[in-house]
């Protein structure tokens, strides 16, 4: 019997990657192979030494097409099967097998995003403005909810494809939404990231709407959308000085961690719109204007988690799970 397998990767664009996708038809039973692309069509490679590699990292059930068709997940390699130039897995990796036995590192991912119809967010009137924010943000009715459909199709796709997805609400601007992954180690989480961010064009495509992570898609007084990073290590889900120490830690790169949080991050985190300004790092508890946020529960359970505000929702998530690991593990270890 045949099945399809979506084989699914991270491209070359700059300054913020994108997703690639096509399909290979596999007969019998057969595992997904090593599969290859043409780089210089994706900012990879060269013409004149174009070929690039597809190495499947993580299967799940292709809930779009259903039956036993299959999503392959791949890193990108070089012909030599070295780990490509745009491929930031495998640094992600690194990180996980160098402090995850000690410290397991969890992460839990707030992935905000935009719907776009014909050219403008949806929900937006062809001419003029619609009401000011305040009544979309978990709301209810047509007055204030665009793609609400979408939104429940792609969580069931998420779902149908094993991802671990925790939730999903309508967001501050009309037209944005919110699903969160995790928590999960920061290899998985990001794995589950890009799969979920594959789901969702997908969805959307049937309806006729792009989903973009554009990180500020309307100047001016709507919020922009972000990607806030819950992270916890073994010893902050046992004990409360170690949550501190992180935040103290993530102040010490603050500029390292903003320079890699994404594309036009200065344009996002102005200080205002429930954000810290990039110019300078800041933590408290429940604190939406900092950013870092301790939350409440964990401040009062002497236990949990911190939530990391400033990465952008078209943040990479691999680059920035990478590097929370490797300042807060390695500020515990003394490697910084
Ligand atoms: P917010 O209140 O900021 O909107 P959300 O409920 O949207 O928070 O997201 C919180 C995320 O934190 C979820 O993905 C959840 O799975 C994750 N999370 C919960 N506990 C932990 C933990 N101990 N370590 C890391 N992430 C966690
Ligand atoms: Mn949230
Ligand atoms: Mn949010
Ligand atoms: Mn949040």
């Amino acid at each position: 019997m045949a099945i399809r397998a979506e084989y699914i990767w991270i491209d070359g664009s700059e300054p913020t990657q994108k997703l690639r996708a096509k399909t290979k038809v596999i007969f019998n039973g057969e595992e997904p192979p090593v599969w290859g692309f043409d780089g210089s069509s994706t900012n990879q490679a060269p013409g004149n030494q174009s070929d690039c590699v597809l190495n499947p990292v993580k299967v799940v059930p292709d809930p779009i097409r259903g039956g036993d068709n299959i999503l392959v997940l791949c890193e990108v390699l070089t012909v030599d099967m070295e780990p490509h130039p745009s491929n930031t897995r495998a640094a992600c990796v690194e990180a996980a097998s160098k402090y995850g036995e000690k410290y397991e590192p969890w992460f839990g991912i707030e992935q905000e995003y935009t719907f776009f119809k014909e050219g403008r967010p949806f929900g937006f009137p062809q001419f003029g403005y619609p009401a000011p924010q305040g009544g979309y943000y978990c709301g209810i009715g047509s007055d204030e909810i665009f793609g609400r459909e979408i939104v429940e199709a792609h969580l069931d796709n998420c779902i149908k494809a094993g991802l671990t997805i925790s939730g999903i609400n309508a967001e501050v601007m009309i037209g944005q939404w919110e699903f969160q992954i995790g928590p999960l180690g920061p290899v998985e989480t990001s794995d589950e990231i890009w799969l979920a961010r594959y789901l969702l064009y997908r969805t959307a495509e049937a309806f006729d709407v792009a989903a973009t992570l554009d990180p500020k898609p309307v100047k001016g007084d709507w919020n922009g959308a972000g990607a806030h990073t819950n992270f916890s290590t073994k010893q902050m889900r046992e004990s409360y000085d170690p949550i501190i120490a992180g935040a103290e830690a993530l102040g010490k790169r603050h500029d390292l961690h903003v320079e890699n949080y994404g594309a036009d991050i200065e344009h996002r985190l102005t200080g205002l719109h429930e954000t810290a300004p990039w110019t300078h790092y800041s933590y408290g508890v429940s604190d939406r204007g900092a950013s870092v946020r301790i939350p409440w529960q964990t401040a009062k359970d002497g236990q949990g988690y911190l939530e990391d505000r400033r990465p952008n929702a078209n943040m990479d998530p691999y680059t920035v799970t990478r590097l929370i690991t490797e300042t807060i593990c390695g500020d515990a270890e003394g490697d910084l």
